[in-house]
């Protein structure tokens, strides 16, 4: 077992952290504070290889394994949350449902506006998130084409999108397995972005509300078969968890990186507050969790990386990174003090992004039971 990243993974990561700390470090309180998608930062990453990783070169992307997209995950999100769900995650997540289930041509059209723009990922619905078989967008065969019909919400980068990936009923009675995936050009009539939501964190990309209009799609709009899409939503998810722990394990290193700094210059009752044990075991707990976490990210993503079967090492990983990194930047802001609430400071802010870490693509109760599931199957 060799735990050491080999010299081309070190050298994308020093890339990825050098590009963090000097180019969105510096602006992230900016489109914090704005709550605006940062078109120019984000198109320097994608310059430098560093938005789809996951991407085959022949369609655009750097073509790396899951094991190198973590790694830059974890760097970017180290210097903000935000803009790093906005370009590599999303990557992550509308990439892979055509890597999964697309046909060539669907390939080279999506993925090629991939590796110049953005897509969307269309699951959740106002009255259905966690239970995704029971949501109620429709796709009707009719004259061989599809009618989509329904609203969804909380669909990340819908603004900067050119096209969707839109999960929706073909058969409205078969539970899961009458779910499939469809690719929905932007410019298609009834496709309508509406309310851009206001949220917590992660403010440098918006969510917003889709809806879909008697929307006709032709036939090779399907991705896969009728019927696949919940295997398609839960193998996409294998992959992109783990993308999501690695933003987990970037929080945590932060607040880390930052507990320590703060705490050798800070004093108090003539000392620095680092010497009080009350301080340093939490920084000594928040090294070891911080390792831990990344530790779990890793092997959830070695395994994609050979193609093996990883959901409930992805779900590990999800939760722990994530719930590591709401407890770390919790504790950050503790150590800070005042400071730590203060706007001026870094930690209230990690705080605000670590939490939605613990809910979307898959709430961290739903990885649990996920992690049942695959723990008792015979
Ligand atoms: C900022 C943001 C970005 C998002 N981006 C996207 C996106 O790009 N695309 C997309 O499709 N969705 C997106 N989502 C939606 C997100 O994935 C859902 O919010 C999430 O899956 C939870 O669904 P829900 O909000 O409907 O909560 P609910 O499903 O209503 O859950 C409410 C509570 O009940 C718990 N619960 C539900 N079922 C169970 C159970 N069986 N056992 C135990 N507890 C349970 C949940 O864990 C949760 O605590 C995003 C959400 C946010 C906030």
């Amino acid at each position: 077992m060799d735990f050491n990243l080999s010299d081309e993974q070190k050298m994308i990561q020093n890339l990825a952290r050098e590009f963090a700390r000097k180019e969105i470090a510096p602006n992230a309180d900016y489109y914090d504070k704005k709550a605006e998608f940062p078109h120019e930062i984000q198109a320097k990453a994608r310059e430098l290889g560093l938005i789809n990783v996951l991407i085959p070169e022949k369609y655009g992307g750097s073509g790396l394994s899951a094991v190198e997209m973590i790694i830059v995950t974890e760097e970017l999100a180290w210097a903000c949350t935000g803009i790093t769900v906005g370009g590599i995650v999303m990557s992550t997540l509308t990439s892979q449902p055509i890597l999964i289930a697309g046909n060539e041509e669907q390939k080279r059209k999506y993925l090629g506006r991939l590796a110049e723009g953005f897509g969307s990922y269309c699951v959740t619905e106002p009255g259905a998130g966690s239970d995704v078989a029971s949501m109620r967008s429709t796709a009707k065969k009719t004259k061989g084409r599809y009618i989509l019909n329904g609203q969804k919400t909380w669909i990340t980068n819908a603004s900067q999108a050119s096209f969707f990936v839109v999960f929706a009923k073909t058969e409205p009675g078969a539970g899961h397995r009458g779910l499939s995936a469809f690719l929905v050009d932007l410019e298609l009539p009834g496709v309508e972005v509406s309310k851009k939501l206001a949220k917590m964190g992660q403010k440098a990309t918006d969510a917003c509300e889709v809806n879909f209009n008697n929307v006709e799609l032709t036939s090779d709009s399907l991705l896969g078969r009728e019927g696949d899409g919940f295997k398609i939503a839960m193998k996409t998810f294998d992959h992109s968890r783990p993308s999501v722990a690695a933003m987990g394990v970037g929080i945590s290193q932060r607040a880390l990186d930052e507990c320590i700094s703060y705490s050798k210059e800070r004093e108090a009752f003539g000392q620095p507050i680092v010497n009080f044990q009350g301080v340093g075991f939490k920084i000594a707990d928040m090294g070891m969790r911080t390792q831990a976490a990344r530790l779990l990210t890793y092997n959830a993503a070695s395994k994609a990386a050979r193609g093996e079967r990883n959901t409930i090492e992805a779900s590990y990983a999800k939760t722990f990174a994530s719930d590591t990194a709401m407890w770390a930047a919790t504790e950050a802001v503790q150590i800070h003090g005042g400071y730590g609430y203060s706007e001026e400071y870094p930690l209230e802010k990690l705080m605000r992004d670590a939490k939605i870490l613990q809910i979307y693509e898959g709430t961290n109760e739903i990885q649990r039971v996920v992690m049942v599931k695959e723990l008792t199957r015979d």
